[in-house]
């Protein structure tokens, strides 16, 4: 089976890696010819085009930043795919954009899925992202196998676009906590108690969250390299924000962290990982 990889960034270069190793046959394209070159040495093959790379494809997947990026591959894709082809889009996108592309995909006889992931960089290098998927159940069930070379947790979450309205309250949890938890770290710090202690004991009570068993250590030490970074959260709770405006409800901390998330960005943390929210709560209070 050929699979078509578009977008070989920090996500889609070690997934394309992973299709690899599970025996399958995949052409990747990028726009930076860096990537494709590094496909290619892990025994990938190149294309120079997104229309060479998915010419003889059996699935196409997409692993590019924001929804301009898929607006304008996934037209290409449904002009050169063949019919019947499964394409899946595994970018964190608007849901409506899912919804048109597979609208206009399956037009065309193409089987189009959203199936964004989480689990960060790790997880991809690891084959173990939790994915979630929107569309059709057949067309979830043909993809199946290939998702199982990319993650361990994988969810059919209802039709197209429920992936991206998943992945958008993925993100306005995960965000959520980081305020909050450094909102903590600025408490006990400026209350004199050591926030190591402190946050050792939240981490094993109701409070407890994979964010603080993961990241308690490196934000009271102030490391921020990313991991998820500021500007790409910041995408995504520009994300949650219009989904909730589409879905006709209120989310008033989902704004607030909106917020915040946008002043990380304005005082230039854009490229650090996202628990650099603390910076914002610190500038709050100096
Ligand atoms: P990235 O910027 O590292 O990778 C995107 C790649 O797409 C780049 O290599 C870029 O050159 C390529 N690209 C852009 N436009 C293109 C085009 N028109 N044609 C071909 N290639 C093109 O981003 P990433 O971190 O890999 O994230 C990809 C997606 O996954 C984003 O939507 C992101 O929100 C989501 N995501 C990222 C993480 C993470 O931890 N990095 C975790 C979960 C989900």
């Amino acid at each position: 089976m050929t699979i078509a990889f578009i977008g070989l960034g920090i996500m889609g270069s070690p997934m394309a890696a992973n299709l690899v190793k599970a025996g399958y046959d995949v052409v990747g394209h990028d726009i930076s010819a860096e990537r494709v070159a590094q496909l290619e040495s892990g025994g990938g093959k190149g294309a120079a085009s997104v229309a060479e790379a998915v010419a003889d494809a059996d699935v196409v997947i997409t692993m590019l930043p924001d929804s301009p990026q898929v607006e304008e591959v996934a037209p290409i894709i449904v002009a050169h795919g063949a019919s019947g082809l499964v394409y899946l889009d595994m970018s964190t996108i608007r849901p409506e954009t899912s919804r048109r592309v597979a609208r206009e995909a399956a037009a065309k006889g193409i089987r189009a899925l959203d199936a964004p992931v989480s689990g960060g960089e790790r997880g991809a290098v690891d084959g173990t992202l939790s994915i979630m998927v929107g569309g059709e159940p057949e067309d979830f069930e043909a993809a199946r196998p290939v998702l199982g070379a990319l993650g361990t947790t994988i969810v059919h979450v209802g039709p197209a676009g429920a992936g991206q309205t998943v992945k958008a309250a993925n993100q306005l949890v995960v965000g959520g906590i980081y305020g909050l938890v450094a909102e903590a770290i600025v408490l006990l710090e400026a209350s004199g108690v050591d926030p190591v202690a402190g946050l050792d004991v939240l981490a094993g009570g109701l409070a407890g969250s994979r964010i603080l068993d993961i990241k308690r250590h490196t934000m009271i030490k102030r490391e921020f390299a990313p991991g998820f970074r500021i500007d790409l959260h910041h995408k995504d709770m520009g994300i949650a924000v219009a989904a909730a405006r589409e879905a006709g409800v209120a989310l008033p901390l989902t704004a607030q962290v909106a917020q915040l998330v946008a002043a990380a960005r304005a005082q230039g943390h854009g490229s650090l990982d996202h628990s650099a929210l603390l910076k914002v709560v610190e500038r709050l209070n100096t």
